[in-house]
C-alpha cells in the first residue's frame, strides 16, 4: 500500500527503454519525475540474454508468422527488475487479452507503492512466463498496437495523475471523466464568441452555486447521451432529474 512521501516506484521491462522518456520528461508526468513523486527504473532483457547478439525471442512451436519472447530470459529481467524496484512489486504485463483499463482499475493500482509493467513485442511472451510470474494482465483495449511500451506509458500516466501533488489543482483528477461514474463537463476560455458560438451565459455570471449546478447537469447529460452504459435516466436520483429539468436538459429533448 501507498505512503503518502514516499515516491512510487514504476519499473518496466521493455526493449524500448528510450521510449519512456516521454513520460519521464515532459507534461504533467515529467513534472510529477522531476518532483520526485515517482520514479523509473528500465530493465531491457537485452541485458540479460545469454547469448553475445542479446537474443530474447525465438520461433514459436507449432509454426507460424513473427517471434515469441522467451520465458527464461523473461523471468532474469523480471529478478533484475525487482533488484531495482522492490522484492514486494507487483507485475503488470501489458497483453490485448488482459482485464480492460479503466478509471477504476487506475484506482486500485494507484495504491501499490511498487509495480513493474512488462511490455511485450512481436507476437507477445511465452504463456509460462505470464502464468507463473505475471500477477495482472492489462489490455488498453479492445485493439492491437505493436508494443506493450505505449500501453503501460498511458497506465502510467493515468496512475501518476492519481499521485498526491502530481497535478497542480488538488481537486483536478476528481473532477475528470469517469472519478464520479460520469463524464466531465464541457470547458470554455476566452474569448466569449469564437465562429457565431457564446459561451453559456452561466460561465460568466460569477454566481458560483449556479455554474456547479449547471455544470453537474452538463455532466449528467452528457454522460447519458454519450455512454448509456454509465448512467441512464432511470438510474438518476429525484435531485438530478430536477437538475436536468432546471437546465432544460431532460429526456424529452
Ligand atoms: N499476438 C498477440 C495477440 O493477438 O494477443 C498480440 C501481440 S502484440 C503485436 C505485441 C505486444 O504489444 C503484446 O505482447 C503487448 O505487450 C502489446 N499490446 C498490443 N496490444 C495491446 C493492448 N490492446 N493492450 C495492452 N498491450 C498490448
Amino acid at each position: 500500500m501507498s505512503t503518502p512521501d514516499a515516491p512510487r516506484r514504476f519499473g518496466v521491462i521493455t526493449l524500448f527503454p528510450e521510449m519512456f522518456d516521454s513520460l519521464a520528461c515532459w507534461g504533467v508526468t515529467g513534472r510529477a519525475h522531476e518532483q520526485g513523486l515517482w520514479a523509473l527504473s528500465l530493465t531491457n532483457p537485452r541485458e540479460v540474454a545469454d547469448d553475445r547478439h542479446g537474443t530474447v525471442d525465438d520461433r514459436p512451436y507449432g509454426g507460424g508468422p513473427g517471434m515469441v519472447m522467451q520465458a527464461p530470459v523473461m523471468d532474469r529481467a523480471l529478478e533484475r527488475a525487482r533488484e531495482r524496484v522492490g522484492s514486494e512489486a507487483k507485475v503488470v504485463a501489458l497483453t490485448p487479452q488482459g482485464r480492460v483499463f479503466n478509471d477504476g482499475l487506475a484506482r486500485e493500482l494507484a495504491k501499490e507503492q511498487a509495480l513493474i509493467f512488462v511490455a511485450g513485442r512481436y507476437e507477445g511472451i511465452d504463456e509460462r512466463f505470464l502464468e507463473a510470474s505475471v500477477d495482472l494482465e492489462v489490455s488498453i483495449g479492445d485493439f492491437v498496437v505493436s508494443g506493450g511500451e505505449l500501453p503501460a506509458m498511458m497506465v502510467m500516466d493515468a496512475l501518476i495523475r492519481l499521485i498526491p501533488g502530481a497535478l497542480g489543482h488538488g481537486d483536478s483528477a476528481n473532477e475528470d471523466s469517469f472519478a464520479n461514474g460520469m463524464l466531465d463537463c464541457p470547458h470554455y476560455t476566452r474569448p466569449e464568441a469564437y465562429r457565431g458560438a457564446e459561451v453559456p451565459g452561466v460561465l460568466l455570471s460569477g454566481d458560483h452555486r449556479a455554474i456547479a449546478r449547471w455544470r453537474r447537469a452538463q455532466s449528467l447529460r452528457r454522460t447519458m447521451d454519450r455512454r448509456p452504459d454509465m448512467l441512464t435516466w432511470q438510474a438518476l436520483s429525484q435531485e438530478d432529474r430536477a437538475l436536468l429539468k432546471e437546465w432544460q436538459l431532460n429526456e424529452s429533448e
